[in-house]
């Protein structure tokens, strides 16, 4: 096979630590489904479900049936899936067919998960997601008495798996009075399970910032995105375990991901001539260029252009000119012995320097979850230790 212009690597070593972390807070008792939506934040779903599984994973949550399909082709036939957002109706037998669990966000796709129960012959396994004050998805308070005495009614074919709800916003302490609220509903839906004698499987309610930072949210799953793949959800939650721990710092979650490509090609540049398209960069002395084999096609964020770096025989080398669709520029005149072939780092560590996700996007504006799941599915990942 032809090699693509990148690559991606994922650090098993990292990403253990990361769930060992994670374990730690949620204690030995609830499930960690571990959330891969959106090609799991970039890290790449074929590589990183299988690397998970080794590290004890055997959740995963995804946004819709098509990566729930995604994760079916990756995973363990013991793993289990979950899927919490769209899937179209006609694909809900196929999820019955393979045990994969779903979110019920409205009434209306309770009778449809029961006919697909009924056609497939297999009981649907239903995950109740209610309205508790995000106003995304989930069941009206109204809705939720008739479709308790739905499950009742057709246990036989309809498996209470889950009662959730999603927080908007537990990153930020100031949305912290929004969260209790929502916290609070839910509880009184809980009641009304109780009430009714019909008590979900699985009680979750938490994403990363809840699980790290909220022990009372923790009820018997998480869906644990971000902190799983070495990001802290803010700098707030993150301030919130130093005091937790009393530390000044700590680097108790660490990223699992890196970015590399090679040099393509190396030219020196005399004094006054343009590097690249335009004008955008005019050589001020004579420079020794290293050109590099991606661009904004590849993910590359264009926004970087005469502004960002990467890191070239562990040094430092600014981009000069402008990102283009399959190529970039970046000045290695203060580098010594490099050549052609050699390995740049786009995102990541080499040697002592290292490239942050977060220092890539302060200069583009882009959320951290963005960058990486804008990330195109081509790149090649690989898992190393
Ligand atoms: C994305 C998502 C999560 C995970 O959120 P993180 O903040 O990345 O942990 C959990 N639950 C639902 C419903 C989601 O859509």
């Amino acid at each position: 096979m032809v090699k693509h212009s990148s690559r991606i690597e994922l650090k098993q070593s990292a990403y253990k630590n990361n769930i060992n972390f994670i374990r730690k807070k949620i204690g030995e008792k609830a499930v960690l489904s571990s959330v891969v939506k959106a090609n799991a934040y970039g890290h790449g779903i074929e590589s990183f479900v299988p690397m998970a599984e080794k590290c004890g994973v055997q959740h995963f949550s995804v946004a819709s049936s098509f990566e729930a399909e995604q994760v079916l082709n990756a995973c363990k036939k013991e793993s289990r899936i979950m899927i919490m957002g769209i899937i179209y109706e006609e694909d809900i037998p196929w999820a019955v067919e393979h045990g994969i669990e779903f979110f019920v966000y409205n009434y209306d796709r309770l009778p449809k998960a029961l006919e697909a129960a009924k056609k497939v012959g297999k009981p649907a396994k239903v995950h109740i997601e209610m309205e508790t004050g995000a106003n995304r998805t989930g069941m009206q308070k109204d809705e939720f008495a008739p479709a308790l005495n739905f499950l009742k009614k057709h246990q036989e074919h309809l498996v209470f798996e889950g009662l959730c709800t999603h927080f908007g916003g537990a990153e930020s302490m100031a949305n912290q009075f929004k969260i209790d609220m929502q916290h609070k509903r839910y509880k009184s839906f809980l009641k009304s399970c109780q009430s009714k004698g019909l008590m979900p499987k699985y009680r979750h309610i938490a994403c990363s910032a809840a699980a790290l930072a909220m022990p009372d949210t923790v009820y018997d799953l998480v869906r644990v995105g971000v902190a799983q793949y070495g990001f802290w959800p803010s700098p707030e939650i993150y301030f919130n375990h130093l005091h937790e721990v009393d530390k000044k710092s700590d680097s108790a979650l660490k990223r699992i991901f890196s970015w590399k490509t090679d040099i393509m090609d190396i030219r020196m540049v005399d004094q006054g001539e343009f590097i690249g398209y335009g004008t955008a960069f005019q050589a001020t002395h004579e420079m020794k260029i290293a050109v590099l084999p991606l661009g904004y096609s590849n993910g590359y964020p264009r926004a970087l252009s005469n502004r960002g770096q990467v890191l070239i025989a562990g040094k430092k080398a600014p981009i000069v000119g402008l990102i283009n669709m399959n190529l970039f520029m970046v000045d290695i005149t203060h580098i010594s012995d490099v050549k052609v072939g050699d390995e740049v780092v786009l995102i990541g560590r080499q040697g002592n320097a290292v490239i942050n996700v977060s220092s890539f996007t302060n200069a583009t504006q882009l959320l951290n979850n963005e960058m990486l799941s804008r990330l195109p599915a081509a790149i090649p990942r690989t898992v190393v230790r």
